[in-house]
């Protein structure tokens, strides 16, 4: 049944969409948006990319103007938090001790930094990234011959790291695993991003276990190593990766396992209450339990539940993609290979030139996922690919075969 009024809990991508396609389907009745940031839903993407390096304006992050929420009767909440859900009633509680009572609830509350447990980890000139303030605050402190010891090389670490450099600043990373990127990447293609941010004077530290952060008069001056190894820092960073933000569904007793578990239509185990984006851990129709941390999932959940919520149900089946932007290297990633999952790792194009594709192939020759690396071209035959049938990887890795044609030839 079509609720009488929706209340979207949080001020992110998937907030804003689950809004805009709501009206888009036609929905009439009351939205509320309520989110826990001063600004507008914005994304973030640029936060670590050309907002960091003052290429763009913090009005091109938000996903809609103000006027559009006017024009579209959306009432938004901004810098207030939603403190408690309360089923019963049908009500969230604000920090500001008001009540807003839904129809249906959409939770959109993403996610936060993962934060060091270590000493010194709360001294001043720590900083994370996650939102807007934090971007500002690194760009201040990202200068030529800043030392910057960056902690965690993932996409968004790789990412400052590539801004650090271009702005003449001095890069050490402390990695725990072997590599940059290896969970997802494997250790060969992991091995080309090493690489790559070592020829731009990145100093990498691998296989690395964190001490302590030294601190002097309440600053950060140098990390240490539990190998004795000292590295002198004006900045620390760090980039361990993200929580999603379950505790409100978590508190109202909805079921949730490192997200909020929803089934394939993003419904939460209450029928009235909803999880979209960062923290929905989706029974994925074709992929299983899956939660995607990236801006498509953020952009496209809200489509299919919007569907859902005015009365046609529609599963949301889309295969994972990100995309990530160092240095002049831009890739792009659909798709997703389970932990733990044996594949083969093809590669067609030019590696030492950067311009190249890759496949992760499971035993039976099915295109897990796909990345093209400089190559812009491609995005369509990758997509078709990935979860498609079984290929031949010979004719996969030949670049005269065109893509579209990598099936295996009849006998
Ligand atoms: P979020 O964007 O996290 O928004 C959630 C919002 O809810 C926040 O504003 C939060 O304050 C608010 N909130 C939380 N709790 C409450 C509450 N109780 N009450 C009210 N409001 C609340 N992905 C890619 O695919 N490619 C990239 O290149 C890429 N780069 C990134 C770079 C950075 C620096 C970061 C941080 C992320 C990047 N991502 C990237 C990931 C992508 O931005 C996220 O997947 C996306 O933001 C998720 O959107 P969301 O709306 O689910 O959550």
């Amino acid at each position: 049944m079509r609720p009488d009024s929706v209340v979207i809990v949080g001020g992110g991508l998937a907030a804003a969409k689950t809004a805009e396609h709501l009206r888009a389907d036609g929905f009439d009745g009351p939205i509320t948006l309520i989110g826990a940031e001063e600004h507008l839903p914005y994304e973030r993407p640029a936060l670590s990319k050309d907002y960091l390096a003052g290429k763009v304006d913090a009005d091109s992050l938000a996903v809609h103007d103000a006027q559009w929420y006017a024009d579209h009767d959306v009432d938004l909440r901004l810098g207030v938090a939603v403190v408690q859900i309360d089923r019963a009633e049908r009500e969230v509680l604000l920090a500001d001790g008001s009540r807003i009572g839904y129809g249906a609830l959409v939770l959109a509350t993403g996610s936060r930094s993962r934060h060091l447990d270590l000493p010194g980890a709360e001294a001043e000139g720590v900083l994370y990234l996650r939102d807007r303030g934090e971007s500002e605050a690194l760009k201040d402190a990202l200068i030529a011959d800043r030392r910057v010891v960056l902690i965690g090389a993932g996409w968004i670490g790789l990412e400052v790291a590539a801004y650090a450099r271009g702005q003449g600043a001095q890069v050490d990373i402390v990695e725990m695993a072997k590599l940059p990127l290896l969970a997802v990447l494997g250790p060969d293609l992991a091995q080309d991003f090493a690489d790559l941010h070592t020829e731009h004077g990145v100093n990498f530290h691998f296989a690395a276990t964190l001490e302590r952060i030294e601190v002097e008069d309440g600053r950060a001056t140098a990390v240490r190593l539990a190998d004795g190894t000292r590295l002198p820092a004006d900045v620390v960073i760090v980039g361990v990766g993200a929580i999603p933000n379950t505790d409100l569904a978590e508190a109202a007793g909805l079921a949730v396992d490192n997200g909020v578990l929803v089934d394939g239509y993003l419904r939460t185990s209450d029928a009235d209450i909803f999880a979209v984006g960062d923290i929905a851990a989706q029974d994925h129709p074709l992929l299983g339990r899956l939660r995607v941390e990236h801006w498509a999932n953020a952009l496209n959940q809200p489509k299919a539940l919007a569907r859902t919520i005015v009365g046609q149900d529609t599963a949301y089946e889309r295969q994972p993609y990100f995309y990530t932007d160092q240095y002049d290297l831009g890739m792009e990633y659909r798709g997703i290979v389970a932990r733990g999952t044996e594949t083969q790792v093809v590669t067609r194009g030019d590696r030492a030139a950067r311009e190249f594709l890759a496949f992760w192939l499971d035993p039976n020759q099915r295109v897990l996922a796909a990345m093209n690396v400089n190559i812009w071209d491609a995005g369509d035959a990758l997509a078709a690919l990935v979860g498609g049938d079984p290929v031949d990887s010979a004719r996969l890795a030949d670049p005269e075969v065109p893509l579209a044609d990598v099936l295996p030839k009849a006998p």
